[in-house]
Formats: C-alpha cells, structure tokens, sequence
C-alpha cells in the first residue's frame, strides 16, 4: 500500500486565491527544499517529523467530508509523485486542486494548478502553461516587478494574484490596491482563513 508523509489534512473553507470561500479538504504533505525566509508551515519542512500515510486513507477520509474540492498543498507537495494519490482522488469523482512552487517536476491529474512562484526557489519551466492560477507572495516593492515578469511565462487566461505576506500586510495591502487599480488583469488575494480563526 503507497503512502505520503503527511503534516495535517483537515476539512475546512479555502481561504484564498481563485476557490476562496469553498469547502475544501486540504491534505497537507510534508517536507519542503524551498526554504522561503517568510515561511508560515516552517515545521512542515522535515518531513521525518510527520507520519507516512496510507493513500488509501487520504481518499477514505476526503470523500467522507464531502467537499467542494481537494486541495492538495504542502510543505511543496510536488517533491512526491502524486499520481496515485490524484488517480485514487479523481475516481471518487472529486475536484483536485494543487498549490506548488513549481520547483520540482508536475506529476499527477489535476483540475486546477496553483502556481505560487518562490524567488527562493525557481519553479521549472514547464509548469508555467499549465498554470491555472498564479499567486504571487508579495514581501516587498520589487515583488510586484517580480509578479509582472512571472506573468508573463503563463498562459493567457491564466488568473492572477496579489497575495500580501501575512507578517507584511498592513504595509502591502495599499500598494497591492493601488496596483491592481492601474493593472486590472491582477486580483487582491487575502488569507481570509485566518480572519475567520480557521485552519
Ligand atoms: Fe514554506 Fe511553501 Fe515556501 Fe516551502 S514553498 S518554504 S512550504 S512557503
């Protein structure tokens, strides 16, 4: 029987980007060797100090809560191949998205890619087309640069998003306003999961 190391997975509303506010199950993988400075799941990065779990599990307990999508995150899930677990997701007639740096290579069916670029980090070029939403962590100024460049390796209807760091966000909040007001193909993302003191 497969199994992934796992941090967390847990039933709950997505807090951001393009399926915010949608029921979700989330299934957290451990481990991550992109090392962002800002990092908010830093104990999710030695996946040696999670459990490895049967894939059959993560299945059971994802369709049991019926949600409106699975999202697949980590840690950066894509370290692991992803095929069965997606597979096994798919046949029980679930929505599967994944959030990714993009730093390892694409495995795995997918009905929505979240591509989260990290400087720390450069995803591999092949995921940038098939990118369904782009989500740009902004930390400082030159990251709506940044955003801009990175926008131009996805495809055209690729959505986009301005998320401002959690620690950063009384002071980017204003500059990611007044950004999408003079660039309007960009959205404001907020982790409203975290006003709303849930996981
Ligand atoms: Fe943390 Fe995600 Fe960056 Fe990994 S890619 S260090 S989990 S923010």
């Amino acid at each position: 029987m497969s199994k992934l190391p796992i941090m967390e997975r847990f039933h709950t509303l997505q807090g951001e980007g393009n399926f915010t506010g949608s029921s979700a199950y989330f299934i957290r993988l451990a481990g991550c060797d992109v090392g962002c400075v800002w990092c908010d799941v830093k104990e999710s990065w030695d996946k040696n100090l999670h459990p490895e779990v049967d894939i059959s599990i993560l299945v059971k307990e994802a369709k049991e809560s019926n949600p409106s999508i699975v999202v697949i995150t980590g840690g950066e899930p894509l370290m692991y191949d992803l095929s069965e677990l997606t597979q096994k997701i798919k046949d029980e007639g679930l929505q599967i998205n994944i959030e990714t740096s993009g730093a390892h290579p694409l495995t795995g069916e997918f009905d929505w890619i979240c591509l989260s670029p990290k400087k720390f980090k450069n995803p591999l070029p092949e995921i940038y087309e098939k990118a369904n939403e782009l989500k740009i962590i902004v930390y400082n100024q030159h990251d709506f640069v940044w955003a801009q460049e990175e926008a131009s390796k996805v495809g055209q209807d690729c959505k986009l998003f301005l998320q401002p760091e959690w620690s950063k966000e009384a002071e980017m909040i204003p500059k990611i306003i007044a950004f999408v007001k003079e660039n309007p193909k960009w959205r404001i993302s907020l982790q409203t999961h975290k006003y709303m003191n849930i996981p």
